[in-house]
Order: C-alpha cells, then sequence, then structure tokens
C-alpha cells in the first residue's frame, strides 16, 4: 500500500498488537506479566471507560495494582512490551464517559480498537457459555480466559459466527441496496446473513441474495472482513453479480425493500435514505465499490 493510498482495512480489522498465543497456558510468565499489565474494565453492557484527550477519545487502562489476580481476567496479548488485559467490572470506577464499541471504536487509534473489539468479544464469549452445552454444568475460565471447562473436563474454546455481507452488482453501474423490516426507515445497506452450519461462504452469498430479493448471482468474490462482537460474528465481506432476470423479488419478512442503485444515487444519498455507519464492513464495501477498488 503506498503512502499516498487511503487505508481500506474496515475499522474494526486494524489491530496491530500481538496475541502471543503461546503465553496463555504459561503461568509462570503470566504471574511475571501481570505486574506491569494494563488493564480494561467491561462492565454488564459491554461498555468500557474513556477518557477524552486532545487526540480524541482513548480507552482508560488502570494499573493491575488496584485489581485482583483472580477476578476473570482475559489476557488480550502485548503489544510495545507491554501485556494487556481485560476484566469485568461496573461504572462504580471514575472516568470521563463508558462508552460501546459501536459509539468509540471508529475514533480509536489502531492499537486500542484492535484490543477493544477482542476485548469484546472475549467478554461476550464469556457470558454466553457460563453451562457446558454437553452436559449443562457450570464452567470455569481458564488458561487466562481462552478456555471455559465444566467439572467433567468437557472444554469449550471462543467461538466466531461467520456471516457474509455482500456488495450485488449488475457488472455495471448498479448494486442492490436494501433495508431490514427491524430497521428504522430510511436505513438502507448491503445484503447479508448468516452462514449455514455445513455451507460454504460462497454458498451462504449465493443463498441469503436469492433468499432476500430473488435474483441469482455469479462471480462472487471475496473482499475482506471485520470482527462483529454483537455477540459473535466475523463478517466476511463479498461482491458478486447478477446473473440473468436482475428484477427483484421480495416476498419474505426479512427484507421490507430492495432498489438497484447506480453509483451516483448511491453516493448523492437524499435524507430519507441513509447509509451504515462508517464503523460498518458494509461502508467499506460501498466505499470502495463507489471508488472504482472493487467490481
Ligand atoms: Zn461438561
Amino acid at each position: 500500500m503506498s503512502a499516498t493510498s487511503p487505508d481500506r482495512r474496515p475499522l474494526l480489522s486494524r489491530a496491530v498488537h500481538d496475541r502471543a498465543g503461546i503465553r496463555r497456558r504459561d503461568d509462570d510468565w503470566l504471574a511475571a506479566a501481570w505486574g506491569g499489565a494494563q488493564v480494561l474494565v467491561v462492565d454488564p453492557d459491554y461498555t468500557v471507560p474513556i477518557v477524552e484527550t486532545a487526540d480524541g477519545p482513548r480507552l482508560q487502562w488502570r494499573s493491575t495494582s488496584t485489581l485482583d489476580r483472580d477476578d476473570g481476567h482475559v489476557f488480550l496479548g502485548e503489544y510495545d512490551a507491554t501485556a494487556y488485559a481485560g476484566v469485568r467490572g461496573t461504572r462504580d470506577l471514575a472516568a470521563d464517559r463508558w462508552l460501546g464499541l459501536r459509539e468509540v471504536g471508529a475514533d480509536l487509534p489502531e492499537v486500542e480498537a484492535g484490543l477493544l473489539v477482542e476485548a469484546i468479544a472475549l467478554a461476550q464469549w464469556h457470558d454466553r457459555h457460563v453451562f457446558c452445552p454437553l452436559c449443562g454444568r457450570v464452567t470455569t475460565s481458564e488458561q487466562a480466559g481462552w478456555v471455559r471447562r465444566c467439572d467433567q473436563g468437557h472444554q469449550q474454546f471462543p467461538r466466531t459466527d461467520p456471516a457474509v455481507i455482500m456488495l450485488v452488482h449488475d457488472g455495471g453501474d448498479r448494486c442492490i441496496l436494501g433495508r431490514q423490516a427491524v430497521w428504522p426507515p430510511g436505513r438502507f445497506s448491503i445484503l447479508a446473513g448468516f452462514v449455514e452450519p455445513g455451507e460454504s461462504a460462497e454458498a451462504a452469498v449465493a443463498r441469503e441474495v436469492f433468499e432476500e430479493v430473488g435474483v441469482a448471482v455469479t462471480d462472487v468474490r471475496y473482499a475482506g472482513s471485520q470482527p462483529w462482537p454483537f455477540p459473535g460474528s466475523l463478517m466476511l465481506g463479498f461482491t458478486a453479480e447478477v446473473t440473468g432476470d436482475p428484477t427483484l423479488h421480495i416476498d419474505n419478512d426479512e427484507i421490507a425493500e430492495a432498489h438497484w442503485l447506480t453509483r451516483s444515487e448511491v453516493a448523492d444519498q437524499p435524507a430519507f435514505r441513509r447509509l451504515p455507519p462508517p464503523l460498518s464492513i458494509a461502508h467499506r464495501i460501498i466505499t470502495d465499490w463507489l471508488d472504482g477498488v472493487l467490481p
């Protein structure tokens, strides 16, 4: 990437720290690193303490001297010879503000954006795996927060649910934008859906497009990915070209409306139509298509 080209990574895919996975089972190393570690508190609503600086919002990291070693911390990794961890807590701590990933993720520097998305994703996973899915017993956290185990020895590892999000174009100047029925009026985006068990991402793209707007697609091309821990998705971005009849047919409960729009219609959004916020990979894909980076 040249110095003049814009950074086209999705905003939540900017992680630069070392996850240092080999350290998660190294109790001696973890104990030694804990003293100098920087810790981020995640509250039950997945907001984190924020300090306002002249350069914008920043995560409020705490030293470990004020924290209990055994309060369920999660080792996030290392950056610039400092260890980082997440812990669960409440808003009793002093902070300028408490904000969620959606509110602050786009405004953080890349190292903080990467650490925050990891901390939130792991907090969401822990909260949803309190019980063993095999035997129903209570699980406890091990290996610095990267394993949960029940007393029968069944191990659970952090999960990510793949989803596909795709800009469908006509090979020329038009793409499909739609509005989900559960969205507020005026909000439009490209199509998306979860990958089903036993299905490839490419097949999920074709299936979801046909289910949602009734057209067939070909030339499915990968366009980057972004973690989306609400609560545990990995968004896999694609473009796909319509093949055959491009007439849209919406006969499902999921999509309220969908339209073919030209580049200029997408770029020049009227007040009644709002595109996805910059934090979303949908925004990245739409922008890249408008800029001619994607087909
Ligand atoms: Zn079990």
